[in-house]
């Protein structure tokens, strides 16, 4: 079968990470006769630099012909001083929203190789982390009004959170389906004891419950949320929330399982071009120095041959080789631990491929 795959790699260490996930798939298609086109894409500080816009028109056009996206990460240093309309990280806001990717779906998998790299007490760890967070990505105070003017205090700024009964219902969809495959209980996390977009949020995902009757539904603070996950991660099977709660809790929920570095992700959106990422940023503190974990982007392929080219089978098998790597001691540095073997990045890539 033949795909078209739309690479943005982006900032920092966006390059040397979705290079190694393209030697993956690049694997993955030879040992299954089938073919990817990969496309480089712009986005971020590298489109700011070259187009003096993080989204040009021509990412968005050649993406949305795509199959699948695969980005890598924006932003960096170097913009951080720019405008907010000039700002990597509003080039992927807009590419998400160019192409209609309201749910990010996060699985975050504590593998029992990398149990040393878990910061959690022993007997806590044992019960096992397997969790997916689904977060909305469309809407929310990332996307809300915001300003900023002069005061009686100073300088005045504000965001808003807004959401819509038709926002909250998609996501609530996307993630009872998601527990209909898993464990079947949805845990929702908002602030419903103080926000009034919380208690919208609440009150939608509970019409949307009753066509789920085999899935259980329980609502959380997020502070509770934050506290639960490393007192008891076990509890967890799909975790509904918010942009904004999502990009925190599924943090944590990275660090709780070894690494930043080994969470994918697979934005879905209902126009079929789907985006896969992983969850961390462009990691500036380490960029070109083949220190970065590419474990992240390179399951994010395997999300991408799962959820966009049904590929099952070649999903599985990526999965296997990532486990075969780390059963046999590599690790990058973000993951080691004593008598294991330290490789780089480009290593990590080679070793994974190596075993497809
Ligand atoms: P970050 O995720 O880039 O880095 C946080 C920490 O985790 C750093 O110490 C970094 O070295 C480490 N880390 C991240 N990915 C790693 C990997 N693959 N292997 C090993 N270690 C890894 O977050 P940050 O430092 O808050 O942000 C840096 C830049 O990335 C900022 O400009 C931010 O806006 C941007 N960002 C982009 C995205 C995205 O593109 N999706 C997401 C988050 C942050």
């Amino acid at each position: 079968m033949e795909f078209k795959i739309a690479v943005a790699k982006g900032d920092g260490i966006g390059p040397e990470i979705t290079d190694q996930a393209i030697k993956v798939m690049e694997k993955v298609a030879e040992k299954y006769g089938h073919r990817f086109e990969f496309n480089n894409v712009e986005v971020g500080g590298e489109a700011l630099d070259k187009f003096g816009d993080p989204l040009p028109q021509s990412t968005l056009s050649t993406c949305k012909k795509s199959d699948a996206v695969l980005l890598g990460a924006v932003g960096g240093p170097k913009w951080d001083a720019f405008e907010s309309d000039k700002r990597p990280e509003k080039g992927l806001l807009r590419l998400r929203k160019g192409l209609g990717l309201f749910a990010n779906i996060r699985p975050a998998v504590l593998y029992k190789q990398l149990q040393d790299a878990c910061p959690l007490r022993s007997d806590i760890m044992n019960e096992g982390i397997d969790i997916c967070v689904v977060r909305e990505l469309m809407g929310g105070i990332y996307f809300g009004e915001r300003g900023k003017s002069e005061g009686e205090n100073g300088k005045e700024a504000f965001d808003i959170e807004t959401y819509s009964e038709m926002e909250v219902k998609r996501i609530a969809k996307a993630a009872f389906e998601t527990a209909m495959g898993r464990e079947k209980k949805v845990t929702s996390v908002d602030k419903a004891n103080v926000l009034e977009s919380s208690r919208l949020w609440r009150s939608v995902v509970e019409e949307v419950a009753k066509d789920y009757p085999k899935v259980e539904l329980e609502h959380m603070y997020v502070d509770n949320a934050a506290m639960q996950l490393v007192r008891r991660p076990s509890q967890f099977d799909v975790i509904l929330t918010t942009n904004m709660f999502g990009d925190i809790l599924s943090d944590e929920a990275s660090m709780i399982t070894g690494s930043i570095g080994m969470l994918p992700s697979a934005s879905l959106g209902e126009a079929g071009v789907h985006m896969y990422e992983p969850i961390h940023g462009s990691a500036p503190d380490i960029a070109g120095q083949d220190m970065a974990n590419p474990i992240g982007t390179i399951l994010s392929c395997a999300m991408m041959l799962r959820h966009s080219f049904n590929m099952e089978g070649e999903a599985r098998t990526i999965e296997v080789a990532v486990e075969k790597t780390l059963e046999e001691g590599f690790r990058t540095g973000d993951i080691m631990s004593s008598g294991m073997k330290q490789i780089g990045t480009c290593q990590m890539g080679d070793e994974i491929a190596g075993r497809i």
